[in-house]
Parts: C-alpha cells; structure tokens; sequence
C-alpha cells in the first residue's frame, strides 16, 4: 500500500501546480482598458487614480480586498462561473 501513498503525493504535487498556473493565466486575462467607474458590488464611485492603476478595475478597494479573502477559499474555476452569473 506504500506505492498508493506515493502516487497520492505525486498527484498533489500536479494540483499545486495546477493552481500556480490556473492563477498566473487569470492575471494575464484581466479585463483590460475600460475601467469601470463605479464598484460592481456596492456602487461606490472608484477613484481615478485607481481606475488608472488597474486597467478594467471593476471593484473599490474594500469590496476586492473581500473578494481576495474568499477567493483564497474557492478555486478560480468557481469565481470565473459566479462572475457571469453576476453581469447586469
Ligand atoms: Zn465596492
């Protein structure tokens, strides 16, 4: 049975990988150019400077702050899915 515990850690290794990708292929996909000027989640105004700091920046400060708390609890796939669900 030690060679199942093996490969058990060989597949978790792929996973973690998985992850480092999966997190570096969003960043490179964020909305760019249009900024939005208004908090997608609570409507509040978005400062200039951070709507020039963040190409396609779509959230204040406070609301993406949360948003990366929950994110480390839920995986890319999930966030992309309730993303669309969301759109107005
Ligand atoms: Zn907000």
């Amino acid at each position: 049975m030690a060679v199942g515990w093996a490969k058990d850690g060989a597949v978790q290794d792929q996973i973690d990988a998985g992850i480092q990708d999966a997190v570096q292929h969003a960043r490179q996909h964020l909305p760019r150019g249009k900024s939005r000027e208004f908090c997608e989640q609570c409507e509040e105004p978005i400062p200039e400077a951070r709507q020039k700091a963040i190409p396609g920046v779509r959230l204040c400060v406070e609301c993406q702050s949360e948003l990366e708390k929950h994110q480390s609890r839920f995986s890319l796939y999930n966030r992309r899915g309730s993303k669309d669900s969301q759109l107005r």
